[in-house]
């Protein structure tokens, strides 16, 4: 059906509101509500083909523009305020991807779980809104080994949360965080995600697959390596039919600056040159072929494609069809 006002008319409640001319709801009921500042459990899914991907929300966090790398403070003002966000901190969710292939069950990062405080830690709740149990997992497809991304594997007595599930990550990525010499030349902070890294796979350590870069690691599911944010940093494109997505892990962090401004980057990244070459290769890649791409934190659930906008881009979030 058709909505327009005329149709809203006919419908008979509404009639009955319009009827009682000048009369509003009592305020008294609305206030009694308790209004909650929690988000709700977040799983929206879509079909590439025959594939089913299911966004599930983690929860959010707020970014300080301090952590951004080569930005221009004037700048970012203008571009929060052309996207009609509030300056200063930018909030962002954080996402992971539930890939139902039909023979898999394959779940792209894990999220915080309990780590990163009360706004964050929710994706235990939306997998089971998208009605499925940790154990239902078959894979785990870490994109890197980032505490937003791994920390969520964990059950609260640091087993694995997911008991079925074997762990899929870059050989890169592995070699980098296990490498003690690295580890030795970090800050405390960077040290925190050295061993953060190292204790989420240990929890799956007896059913570990590297995988190197480019390899298919299940059927219509590719790892694409996007080096820089970290080194082994990795998307996976799903390929069905004539449908394909890429989920692009981190490319970019904060929609409402880096698709107008790739150079800008961010103080997590490893390698703040490479990751900037990257997303300006992908950007460029995915707006020339028209691709859709989800990002871990693009506005959830963050599926969309990538406009050429001057001589940079804009994020286009994907309208409908969700499916339930
Ligand atoms: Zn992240």
């Amino acid at each position: 059906m058709t909505i327009n006002r005329r149709t809203l008319m006919t419908c008979a409640g509404l009639a009955a509101v319009t009827a009682a001319a000048g009369a509003l709801p009592e305020a008294k009921a609305a206030a009694a509500t308790p209004q909650s500042i929690s988000p709700f459990p977040g799983a929206l899914r879509r079909k590439v083909g025959d594939i089913t991907v299911t966004a599930l929300l983690d929860g959010y966090l707020d970014v300080q523009d301090s952590l951004l790398v080569g930005f221009d403070a004037a700048d970012a003002r203008n571009l929060a305020e052309s996207a009609f966000q509030a300056p200063g901190p930018q909030r962002i969710p954080v996402t992971a991807y539930l890939v139902n292939s039909g023979g898999n069950l394959i779940l792209v990062d894990a999220g915080t779980a309990d780590t990163f405080g009360p706004t964050l830690g929710r994706l235990p709740e939306a997998l089971r809104a998208a009605g499925v149990e940790p154990s239902d997992i078959d894979m785990l497809a870490i994109t890197h080994l980032h505490p937003d991304h791994i920390n969520g594997a964990l059950a609260p007595d640091g087993s694995a949360l997911f008991p079925n599930a074997e762990l899929m990550g870059s050989e890169t990525d592995y070699r980098f965080w296990h490498d003690d010499s690295f580890l030795s030349q970090a800050d405390e902070h960077a040290r925190g995600f050295f061993l953060g890294a190292r204790k989420g796979v240990a929890a799956y350590r007896d059913r570990l697959n590297l995988f190197t870069d480019n390899a298919e690691i299940a059927p219509g599911l590719h790892a694409v390596a996007l080096p820089g944010h970290t080194p082994g940093h990795t998307g996976f494109r799903i390929e069905s039919g004539k449908d394909s997505l890429l989920i692009w892990g981190d490319v970019a962090h904060i929609a409402a600056y880096q698709f107008a401004r790739p150079d800008w980057g961010i103080s997590f990244d490893t390698n703040v040159d490479q990751a900037r070459a990257t997303r300006k290769k992908v950007l460029d890649q995915v707006a020339t072929d028209r691709l859709m791409i989800a990002g871990m934190h693009l506005p959830f659930p963050g599926f969309g494609h990538v406009a050429r906008q001057g001589s940079s881009y804009r994020f286009v979030p994907a309208e409908w069809p969700y499916t339930f």
